[in-house]
């Protein structure tokens, strides 16, 4: 399985929750198994932290942001080139190698 989108990729969120849309961040992780990303900023979860100990210190209890998994689909490459929110097309570089495309712009967005 190929997924388009890599770890250090900048997407924009298309579709899912209202409040998330049309914003863009980082992939900091990609989860090709459940064909899920999380990004950066987006998708923001709370999570409450009890009071641990751990190794003689104690981590205090509260709340935690946290970016939750959101689905690929949801999500669509910025190319780094003409900065618009494009699909992205698979092409063969000189070397032989698989590399990423924009269909706006046709440039190619792995180095
Ligand atoms: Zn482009």
């Amino acid at each position: 399985m190929n997924l388009k989108i890599h770890k250090g990729d900048t997407v924009e969120v298309i579709s899912g929750r209202l409040d998330d849309k049309g914003k863009r961040g980082e992939v900091i992780r990609v989860l090709p198994k459940d064909q899920r990303v999380v990004v950066q900023g987006v998708n923001l979860r709370t999570k409450h932290q009890r009071q641990v100990q751990s190794q003689g210190r104690t981590i205090s209890p509260g709340k935690v942001r946290f970016e939750a998994p959101l689905d690929i689909s949801n999500v669509m490459l910025v190319c780094p080139k003409c900065s618009k929110a494009t699909r992205v097309g698979l092409s063969r570089s000189e070397d032989g190698k698989s590399v990423r495309v924009c269909k706006h712009c046709e440039a190619v967005i792995d180095e």
